[in-house]
């Protein structure tokens, strides 16, 4: 068990951003409003995650730690229309195979907090204490009992750099959602919660790039799309500004890249790549998020219906534009 974990763990974390994208998308998926990401050492040797969602059961949290063990499917049915970010329960089981782990939870009906410690898949202890309502994980230590994977980690630096564009990506992805982001005792990133997706905008990339956005909003039925498109002076030679969210969710995809870039190219006689910030929502059946743990990539089940809802929803957006 505690070997097939450790392994099942390298595809699901590979790095302490691994860990951070996981538990936020669980604070997230747990309705919170607020999220605080607290790291030390690029993560490597303590991470600590808090939110004030809906905090775990007391008879929950063990159950929480096993391995496709996931509050958010009941069947198989639901499946196809999954809306919250994970459902394979298989984040916290990896997390607690190659790294010591602390939760503290509480829940608004639950009269205590709990603190639950587990450390390379094995439980340390479990105890009531006081808590506020809501979820904090601290990990420590990541890959403490698998060295090989902490040798391929790269230099704090860096490390710190990956969960810091994770954290930007996240908190566009969420204008709704307070993030706060904390490196080595540092504030690097702290939105509001209530704010307007081109103040995230402002506050992650600058003034240059939020002053020069044409507004996307578009409803072609099956596919929404609303958010900003960057105008020429702030295109980049390559893909690295394209944010895109579908049903909330940070991806990468060919298809949608491609639609996006097409459009812009048409209407700006621009063949460089456009600074993208756009929310799209799309019907639940037309997606296959099942293909990888990580979930970055995203398979639709009509690709050329994707490509040609986006294109002419960007496209539309563009013609309408004042440059
Ligand atoms: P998944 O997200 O795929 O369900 P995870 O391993 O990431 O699987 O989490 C397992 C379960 O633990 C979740 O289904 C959820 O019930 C619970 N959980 C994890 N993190 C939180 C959190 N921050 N707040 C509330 N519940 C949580
Ligand atoms: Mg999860």
């Amino acid at each position: 068990q505690n070997t097939i974990d450790k392994i099942a763990a390298g595809e699901v974390i590979e790095r302490p951003a691994s860990v951070v994208k996981e538990l936020v998308e669980n604070a997230i998926d747990a309705g919170a409003t607020a999220i605080t990401v607290d790291i030390k050492e690029g993560g490597t040797s303590f991470i600590r995650i808090t939110d004030n969602g809906g905090g775990i059961y007391k008879d929950d949290v063990k159950l929480a730690f096993l391995r496709h063990s996931t509050s958010k499917i009941k069947s198989v049915e639901d499946l196809a229309g999954v809306s919250s970010l994970g459902f394979r329960g298989e984040a916290l089981s990896s997390i607690a195979a190659v790294a010591q782990v602390e939760l503290i939870t509480k829940t608004a009906a639950g009269l205590t907090g709990i603190r639950y410690v587990i450390e390379g898949g094995f439980e340390k202890s479990m105890e009531e204490i006081g808590a506020p309502e809501g979820t904090t994980f601290i990990i420590r230590n990541l890959f403490y009992n698998t060295p090989v994977r902490r040798k391929f980690l790269k230099s704090p630096v860096t490390e710190a750099g990956y969960i810091s564009d994770l954290m930007e990506r996240l908190a566009l992805s969420h204008p709704d959602i307070s993030f706060k982001f904390i490196n080595n005792g540092q504030i690097k990133l702290h939105t509001s919660g209530n704010t307007k997706l081109k103040d995230i905008i402002y506050n992650v990339y600058g003034r240059e790039i939020a002053s020069h956005l044409i507004p996307i909003d578009a409803d072609m039925g099956v596919i929404k799309l609303e958010g900003y498109i960057g105008k020429p002076v702030v295109s980049r030679g390559n893909r690295n500004y394209e944010n895109y969210y579908i049903n909330g969710r940070y991806i990468k995809s060919g298809v949608v890249s491609k639609a996006i870039e097409d459009a812009y190219k048409s209407y700006m006689m621009q063949h460089k790549y456009p600074f993208t910030a756009l929310h799209i929502k799309i019907d639940g059946e037309f997606l296959d998020v099942n293909v990888h743990p990580t979930k970055m990539e995203l398979r639709f089940s009509n690709q050329e219906d994707v490509y040609k809802s986006i294109c002419s929803a960007v496209s539309e957006g563009l013609a309408r534009r004042e440059l």
